[in-house]
Formats: structure tokens, sequence, C-alpha cells
């Protein structure tokens, strides 16, 4: 049975981002306003985060490690709240435990005593009282020690780092109120001041050049009683991107997979954009939550709608206005 553990973790965990996604909804469902992520190699070799929300007491932290356990009620498509918790529901640290070294640092908000708990391919090796700061800090060393196959499969430690820097770049870009900072090889990569909004976000994910090229997304009054805004960043058409991957779209406060929003985004732009190119877009969309269907899947989140045609014409004139009211 230990062996079939390690194999079910090795699909849910697929690589070194999909720890660092579930360990960060996890400081945001702790209420964390500071969240830092330090990675070495990629992810492969460590993964460290820190955040200063509620903790735990060791009897929480000692449940937190077992197989379906959490702490929170969620409904998985409560979108909506933006606390439904995705990706493992009550399995990511029990999972993750299972396929690496992990150790938890953690005290509880106003508690006075810290705990240290070390864990190894599942098992609990040690649990001591520690000092340490109010909040939560998760280590992961060596994923995969006792799964060789997955080990392997890892791609360079530039690709697994892509795919880190790509997670917590959304998660920073869609909670600007909390302060995400991210390390790779004691390298500060970005860091965002948790005091703003989607715009010094940007600008402290993208940098200067990003920032002052995007125009912004505000609807007034969109005929539709389904959606109930559209807002975010969208690049001037001449300063594009060769690929897709700068299109990201938020549903309710959460990063989403949606064909259809990526095609509603770049159909704005029309005859704009030149040959292969893709604009720069942040898009984040309220929407009532029962008019779509999410399929969550412990690596993504891909995003159906009732009426998709409705959708996409919305998204496709907020854009147009948009870049009307640029002059473009
Ligand atoms: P889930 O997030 O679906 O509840 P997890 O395995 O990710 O499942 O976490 C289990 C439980 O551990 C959570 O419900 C929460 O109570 C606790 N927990 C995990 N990470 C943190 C953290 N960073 N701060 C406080 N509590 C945490
Ligand atoms: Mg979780």
């Amino acid at each position: 049975t230990e062996t079939v553990r390690q194999i079910a973790a090795g699909e849910v965990v697929e690589r070194p981002a999909s720890v660092v996604k579930e360990l960060i909804e996890n400081s945001l469902d702790a209420d964390a306003t500071r969240i830092s992520v330090a990675v070495e190699s990629g992810g492969a070799d460590g993964i460290r985060i820190r955040d200063d929300g509620i903790g735990m007491d060791e009897d929480a932290v000692q449940r937190a490690i077992k197989e379906h356990t959490t702490s929170k009620i969620d409904d998985i498509n409560d979108l909506a709240s933006g606390v439904g918790t995705l990706g493992f529901r009550g399995e990511a640290l029990y999972t993750i435990s299972a396929v690496s070294k992990m150790t938890i640092r953690t005290k509880p908000r106003d508690g006075n005593r810290g705990t240290e708990l070390h864990i190894e391919g599942g098992t609990v090796v040690d649990v001591e009282a520690a000092g340490c700061p109010e909040g939560t800090v998760v280590e992961i060393r060596d994923l995969f020690f006792n799964t060789p196959a997955r080990r392997k499969f890892l791609k360079t430690t530039a690709t697994e780092f892509d795919h880190i820097n790509t997670v917590v770049t959304h998660y920073a870009l869609a909670n600007p109120d909390v302060a995400i900072t991210l390390e790779h090889n004691d390298r500060e990569v970005f860091a965002t001041t948790g005091r703003g909004n989607l715009e010094s976000a940007v600008l402290s994910v993208y940098g200067r050049e990003v920032a002052e090229s995007m125009i912004s997304i505000t609807t007034g009054d969109i005929e539709s009683d389904r959606i109930t805004a559209i807002e975010g960043l969208i690049s001037h058409p001449e300063k594009t991107r060769s690929t897709r991957q700068y299109l990201s779209t938020f549903i309710n406060g959460r990063y989403v997979e949606a064909r259809a929003l990526r095609e509603a985004i770049i159909n704005a732009y029309g005859d704009q954009l030149a040959a292969n190119r893709y604009p720069f877009a942040l898009l984040f969309l309220d929407i009532d939550p029962g008019s779509i269907d999410v399929n969550v899947h412990p690596r993504k989140m891909e995003v159906r709608f009732d009426n998709e045609t409705g959708v996409r014409d919305a998204v496709t004139n907020a854009i147009r206005e948009a870049l009307l009211s640029a002059g473009l």
C-alpha cells in the first residue's frame, strides 16, 4: 500500500510547481498577508514557503498531514467566495509528504508555542516544540526521492522553475493585497508590495516596460445578468509576445484555463495583431458561479460556460472599448 500511495501521489504531484501551487493556496487560505516562496534548482532540491497566516497548534499540524483532513468547508464550485479550497481537497500535505522530506514549522497567532514536525516519505520522524514566529513555514526537500521514476520525469531546472514562476505570478496578480515574494537559488525574482492594486502588482512582477504598455479595462454596463464585472489590463497591440503564455484569465479571483476567454481576447484585437503575435493580457471576470462548469484537476482548473457566446461577446466588447478609448 505504501507503493500504491506513492504512485497515487506521483499522479497528482506532477512536478515542483504543483507543490508550490498547493502550498500557496494553503497560505492564502490561512489569511496570510505575506508569503515568501524560495526554491532551489527548479524546486527539485528544495521548496520553502513561509507565511504569516493563522498557523497551527501541535494537534492541528498532526491532523493536517493525515489523509482526507481539511479544516475547511469547501464546495468545488465555490468560485464566488474565493474560499473554496481547490486541488487536493484535504490531501495536499498528506500527498506531498508521501513523496518528499517535509518540515513544517508553525505557530498559531497569539499562541505561545511553536511546533516543528519532520516527515519523510509520509512517516513522521520527529515532532518537537520550536521557537518560531507566528505563521507557518513548509519546507520540502528532495521531492520524489522515493519515486525515482517520477523524479526522472522532471525537466531541466529552467523549465521547472518556469512552471513555478508562472504559478507564483498568477497568485501574485490575483492577490495584490498580499505581499508575495519569489526567490530562485537565493536570488529574488520578484516581490509584490501587498499594498497595491493590479497595476502595481504587474509593475513588481513584469517590470516597468510591460506595466507602462498596458491599457486598463473596466466595464460599466455589461449586457449580461451573469457577468458582473470584467476588469484587467491588456497590452498595446504593438507590445505583443510570441506565445500565448501571457494571456492570463481569472474567474472570481482564481486563475483558470479557458480557451473561450483566450480566443475572445485575441479576437478583440482583430487585424491590429501581427501574425503569430499575442497580446499580454490579464483578465478578471466576475461571473455567477451557477453559470459555469468547473473541472478541477489537481494540476489545473478548466472552466466552461453555459452561455459561451455571451461570455465571448462580453469579453471581446470590453476589450474593443478599452482599445477604442485608448485611441486604437
Ligand atoms: P486543504 O487545504 O484542502 O484543507 P491540505 O492538505 O492542503 O488540505 O491542508 C490540510 C490542513 O492543514 C488545512 O485544512 C489547514 O487546516 C492546515 N494548513 C495547511 N497549510 C497551512 C498553513 N500554511 N497555515 C495554516 N494552516 C495550514
Ligand atoms: Mg490545501
